[in-house]
C-alpha cells in the first residue's frame, strides 16, 4: 500500500507535495521526477517513476513497489453510471454570466457552450444537490461518486472549490469526471471533482475526447487540458485529445494505435523550455510516436 506525498510529508527526493508516493514504513519512495538517481520504472499507465530506498537494507518484492498512481480511478462506478450521475448534477446547475463571457471570449459559440455542458459551481445549494443525487441514485452509488462524501454528521455533501465545471468525456462522449477551473488565488487553477481528500473516491485522470472529435481524421492533436482541447477542436477543426499531463503521454498510445491517424501533433505549453522533466517527456513522446509510424509534429502554445 502506497500513500501520496502531501504538504506535511513532501517527497524526500524531489521535494514536491503531489504525485510521488511512499510505503507505510516510509522506506520506499516512488518519486515521479528524475533526480538523477533511483531505479527507473514505468507504472501500469506507462508513467515513469524512480524507486528509492531510504534504508539500504530494505528488502522488497516487485509487487511491493507498485506506486500509487493518481491517474488511475479509485471509483468502482462504470462510465455509464458516472455519466448518469454527473449529467444529473450538471442539469441542476446554471452557467453564470462571468463564466459564459470568458468562454465566448475564448472563441466558443453560445451553442457550443451549451452543448458542452459547462456549468458554474458555487458553494450554494450543495446540500440540496447532494440530497437530490442520494434520492435518485441511492447511498451505494453516491458513496462511489467522486466528489461526494459523508461529512462528520454522516450526511452526504458534494465537495470541490467553486468555479467553472468542465466535463471530461470518454470516446463514447460519456462524462467520466468533472474538472473545476477554480478562480480563487489560493487554490490550483484546475482540479478534479474528487472525494480523495475526504477518504472517498477519485475519478483518476482520464483522457478527454471533445464532443466535436472526428474519430476518422488523418490528423490528431494531443494536448494537456480539457477546456483547451474542446476549444482547439472546434476552432481549428483538428480533433484534439487531452492527456492529464505530458508525463502521462503513454496513455495516448493505445488511442493512436486504434484510430490510426497519419499525423500526430503534440501541442503543449512552453513549460518544456524551463522544466527538464517536461522537455525529456516531450522528446520521448515524439520519438516513440514517430517510431510507431506516425508523422509527428510539435506545436508550441504560448
Ligand atoms: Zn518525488
Amino acid at each position: 500500500m502506497f500513500y501520496e506525498v502531501s504538504k506535511n510529508f513532501p517527497c524526500p527526493k524531489c521535494g514536491n507535495n503531489h504525485w510521488c508516493s511512499f510505503d507505510k514504513e516510509q522506506n520506499i519512495i516512488c518519486c515521479r521526477r528524475n533526480t538523477g538517481s533511483g531505479i527507473y520504472r514505468l507504472d501500469t499507465t506507462g508513467t515513469e517513476y524512480w524507486l528509492h530506498f531510504l534504508h539500504p537494507s530494505t528488502t522488497y518484492t516487485r509487487n511491493a513497489t507498485k506506486p500509487l498512481n493518481p491517474v488511475v480511478a479509485t471509483t468502482q462506478l462504470s462510465a455509464s453510471q458516472l455519466n448518469e450521475a454527473y449529467s444529473c448534477l450538471l442539469s441542476n446547475l446554471d452557467l453564470g454570466q462571468f463564466h459564459k463571457e470568458n468562454l465566448l471570449k475564448r472563441g466558443l459559440t453560445d451553442s457550443q457552450i451549451s452543448t458542452n455542458q459547462y456549468k458554474s459551481y458555487s458553494l450554494l445549494r450543495r446540500r440540496q444537490l447532494a440530497l437530490k443525487l442520494q434520492h435518485l441514485f441511492g447511498e451505494h452509488i453516491c458513496k462511489d461518486i467522486p466528489g461526494m462524501y459523508k461529512d462528520s454528521r454522516g450526511v452526504f455533501v458534494i465537495g470541490g472549490c467553486p468555479g467553472l465545471l468542465i466535463p471530461v468525456r470518454d470516446p463514447s462522449a460519456r462524462i467520466v469526471a468533472l474538472k473545476i477551473r477554480c478562480y480563487s488565488s489560493t487554490s490550483s487553477r484546475y482540479s478534479y471533482l474528487s472525494s480523495k481528500s475526504h477518504g472517498g473516491k477519485s475519478p483518476g485522470h482520464p483522457l478527454h475526447f471533445p464532443l466535436a472529435f472526428d474519430f476518422n481524421s488523418k490528423l490528431i492533436r494531443i494536448t494537456e487540458g480539457e477546456l483547451k482541447a474542446d476549444i482547439a477542436t472546434v476552432l481549428s477543426g483538428t480533433p484534439t485529445i487531452s492527456i492529464p499531463g505530458i508525463l502521462s503521454w503513454r496513455m495516448a498510445i493505445p488511442v493512436l494505435k486504434s484510430l490510426k491517424p497519419e499525423t500526430v501533433r503534440l501541442a503543449f505549453d512552453m513549460d518544456f523550455k524551463t522544466n527538464p522533466d517536461v522537455a525529456r517527456a516531450l522528446i520521448a513522446a515524439f520519438d516513440e510516436i514517430k517510431s510507431l509510424g506516425f508523422n509527428t509534429e510539435v506545436e508550441t502554445w504560448i
